[in-house]
């Protein structure tokens, strides 16, 4: 009998995560590793925060699904570059994905690289992909236990975007009690109310991601 240890499995994935964050910050990249669900809207986030960021700064995406490239289509109209990474199976994306993938890029020097998780709460948690934030897109619509339920993500990301909040009337969501619980397991972390459909939100996450990269970045004067 053979044991793969899945820790030996994560410190190789590890090492080559460092490896990435060190070759993107020498192209000058600003990564974002966004996490959630099926469903939770990262695309559509996406979607609605390209155009307004790629008026300033160039921007690329790397896209992680198990099949298909419908949401790497998605972006395309936008005209934005964009890798799709079929998983063919693996429930998440790994440094080693990443960086073939961003071999594949015409990558955004001076700018944002945002990299679509496979939609999943648990395993995208413990793969570091050489990324310098992460943000985690939780929706309305999953129920308001989520945070409690899947500590991992919540502890392992600086940010969580709360989306289709605009449907919250609708539906028993006790907003109160997500501040809670990312209060307990992410204190001090950034928490974004959004609505990618009708726009709520967006420019608060825009200014964050601009504050990020530029103090990585930009130099400052003086
Ligand atoms: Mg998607
Ligand atoms: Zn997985």
């Amino acid at each position: 009998m053979k044991i793969v240890s899945a820790k030996k499995i994560l410190a190789g994935n590890d090492k080559i995560a460092r490896e990435n964050l060190e070759f993107f910050e020498k192209e000058g990249v600003f990564v974002l590793n966004i996490l959630g669900s099926p469903g939770a809207g990262k695309t559509s986030l996406l979607e609605a925060l390209l155009p307004r960021l790629r008026e300033s700064m160039p921007v690329a995406v790397i896209e992680g699904d198990l099949a298909t490239s419908q949401d790497a289509e998605r972006v395309a109209a936008l005209d934005v570059p964009v890798v799709q990474v079929n998983t063919e199976g693996a429930c998440h994306l790994d440094a080693a994905m990443v960086s073939s993938a961003a071999e594949a890029l015409d990558l955004p020097r001076g700018g944002i690289l945002f990299i679509e998780n496979v939609g999943n709460l648990v395993c995208p948690a413990g793969f570091r992909l050489g990324e310098h934030l992460r943000l985690v897109v939780l929706s309305v619509t999953e129920g308001d236990d989520k945070v409690a339920k899947y500590p991992p993500m919540f502890q392992k990301t600086q940010a969580v975007a709360l989306n289709k909040v605009d449907l919250a009337g609708a539906l028993e969501f006790d907003e109160e009690k997500v501040r809670k619980d990312l209060e307990r397991l992410l204190p001090g972390g950034r928490f974004f109310r959004v609505s990618a459909r009708t726009g709520l939100g967006l420019e608060e996450v825009e200014t964050w991601l601009r504050e990020e990269r530029a103090c990585r970045f930009e130099e400052t004067s003086g």
